[in-house]
């Protein structure tokens, strides 16, 4: 069959006469009205940056807890996450414990606290946390003895007993003190704080929606211009310097708020700025700026909390 006589934006290779339609705003994110699409990017790039930028900016960017926010089904704060991670916000013996936040499919939410175990020296210092699967000697080994541990989240007293088991075996000196109870809020709600970090995966993700709409609006011929190559390879290759091409900004971005000094966007504000002298594109976005990086959430159940000392 013939092609459609057209180079797909990214990778620059012939479209075949059926391609998959490549969603400005990637449909996870949520559903946009109007639902704006692109007929010039191959399969294969579709794919790639569905499984390879979409996934990661769903499940471990500020992207992921506002999707939570507004009821769509997922989860952020997984063992493995590095660039968002919710953290207890509230309680002095267990302040900056890692959580997972989940939501099913009718948008109920929940909060998990993962299981793990707390560490300060005295009574002045904030508790450091260490994940089950982290600890080891060499974190109990920072705590002298007199020092405070604390032992919280999990299913219930298997993992807490388990979690003593395994503190006993790289801090032979502890005494177990008991059980506490959690400062639990009337409503069962505890305040999380929001950790979080924009890395290279989630800036190619941002750059990849900005040139999106500007192939959209400006058309693919424009697009497929050969000075857009190095922007091209970032994107699809994950090739070249980050730095230049993605800026998270704190200040409004878009003129009328400018002018007025009134904020209308927190979040998912993309612009881009041709740069004719060097020849690239920036974005600028303001997806990482929310002005309140905390929020309260259920408890799913009530978090187990052993204290030794
Ligand atoms: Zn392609």
């Amino acid at each position: 069959m013939a092609g459609s006589g057209n180079n797909c934006i990214y990778c620059r290779t012939p479209l075949p006469a059926k391609v998959p339609r490549e969603h400005l705003i990637p449909q996870s994110f949520g559903v946009f009205k109007p639902d704006l699409t692109l007929r010039c990017v191959c399969g294969e790039c579709n794919g790639h940056f569905g499984s390879k930028l979409e996934f990661q900016m769903l499940h471990d960017s500020l992207e992921g807890a506002r999707r939570l926010e507004f009821g769509l089904k997922g989860r952020i704060g997984s063992l493995g996450a590095r660039n968002i991670m919710p953290v207890i916000a509230e309680g002095d013996d267990w302040k900056g414990a890692r959580t997972q936040m989940r939501t099913v499919r009718d948008g109920k939410e929940s909060t998990y606290v993962l299981p793990q175990v707390g560490a300060r020296r005295n009574d002045s210092d904030d508790f450091e946390w260490c994940l089950e699967k982290d600890l080891a000697k060499e974190w109990a080994d920072k705590f002298p003895k007199g020092s405070q541990f604390r032992i919280v989240g999990g299913n219930g007293p298997e993992d807490n007993n388990r979690l003593v088991e395994k503190l006993k075996v790289v801090c032979p000196t502890f005494v177990y003190g008991g059980v506490m109870n959690p400062p639990f809020s009337e409503d069962g709600r505890v305040l999380l704080h929001l950790e979080t970090t924009i890395n290279r995966t989630q800036a190619r993700c941002l750059c990849k929606i900005a040139f999106n709409y500007m192939a959209f609006t400006c058309g693919h011929t424009f697009a497929t211009s050969r000075e857009f190559d190095d922007m091209r390879q970032f994107i699809r290759y994950d090739a070249g310097d980050e730095a230049g091409r993605v800026f998270v900004k704190e200040k409004p971005i878009i003129a009328q708020e400018i002018v007025t000094g009134q904020r209308g966007t927190d979040d998912h504000v993309l612009t881009v700025e041709g740069r004719p002298a060097d020849r690239t594109l920036q974005v600028s976005s303001s997806f990482g700026t929310v002005k309140r990086p905390s929020l309260k959430s259920k408890l799913m159940r009530e978090p187990f909390l052993s204290f030794i000392s």
